[in-house]
């Protein structure tokens, strides 16, 4: 349940997420191939100091949340357009950058800058335009997570929405396994875990009896906690007789 943490966050509240690349690389078609017929819900993120107005997708099981995207159909993100330092602050604080190339000419100076640029972060290399003839040297990417796609003809979708949900770490998450919902749940998860731990220490290391329920006492405590449930005599009771654990 804990390793699924990390994937519940994923999934519950979606991925911070930035497309760059240089102008006509293609990145408003590619987002338009990301929304589909789920075109972006615009969102008021609450809680905030100032409105963040937020262009959610849906891709496969994973919500991408692409942050001011105003940027992204104007010209102010690209590289060209903003210099490449400014693109690196956008880039630091996203969890996934979408770095988007287009296939159809050689890497300049601009796609070599930028790729410097992401290569150590949560990258995927969207090369598009694979309709048209390829005049790129692929083993640039080489050692980078790499997708073809063509936005335009909404082709390489699949491979795309898998890469990230495996950057994610989402893609093995079983939706029929719990999936913890929130940091106080992982705490208490965690604590549980512990106290379970502790108790097989105790028993093992040939404590008395007493120490173990205590440990197993914590341990039902905090699953008790997670679910909004106390524990009562009764319940730890039941369990030793259960376990036919002597008090
Ligand atoms: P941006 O400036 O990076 O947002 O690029 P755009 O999305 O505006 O695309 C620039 C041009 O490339 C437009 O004329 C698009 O129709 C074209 N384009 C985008 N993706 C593809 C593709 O996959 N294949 C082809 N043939 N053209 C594309």
């Amino acid at each position: 349940m804990l390793s699924t943490y990390d994937a519940g966050r994923v999934l519950r509240e979606g991925v911070e997420t930035v497309i760059v690349g240089k102008p006509n690389v293609g990145k408003s078609t590619l987002m338009n191939m990301l929304s589909g017929a789920e075109r972006s819900i615009v969102t008021n993120v609450a809680g905030t100091t100032r409105d963040v107005i937020e262009d959610t997708v849906t891709v496969g099981d994973i919500t991408l949340r692409l942050a001011d995207t105003a940027g992204i159909h104007s010209t102010s993100d690209t590289v060209e357009s903003i210099g490449v330092e400014r693109a690196k602050d956008r880039i630091d604080t996203a969890e996934l950058v979408l770095a988007v190339f287009d296939s159809t000419s050689p890497l300049d100076s601009n796609d070599i800058a930028l790729l410097e640029t992401v290569k150590d972060k949560n990258t995927i290399v969207v090369v598009n335009k694979s309709d048209l003839e390829s005049k790129i040297d692929t083993t640039s990417f080489d050692g980078m997570r790499t997708v073809t796609v063509s936005a335009k003809n909404n082709t390489g979708y699949e491979s795309l929405s898998r890469q990230i949900a495996e950057i994610s770490g989402a893609a093995n998450l079983n939706p029929d396994t719990a999936v913890l919902i929130g940091e106080r749940q992982r705490a208490c998860a965690e604590r549980a875990l512990d106290a379970v731990n502790e108790a097989i220490d105790a028993l093992t290391g040939g404590q008395t009896m007493d120490a173990v329920g205590v440990c197993v006492d914590d341990a039902l405590a905090a699953l008790f906690e997670l679910t909004g449930k106390r524990v009562t005599n009764e319940v730890t009771d039941e369990i030793f007789r259960k376990f036919c654990v002597g008090k």
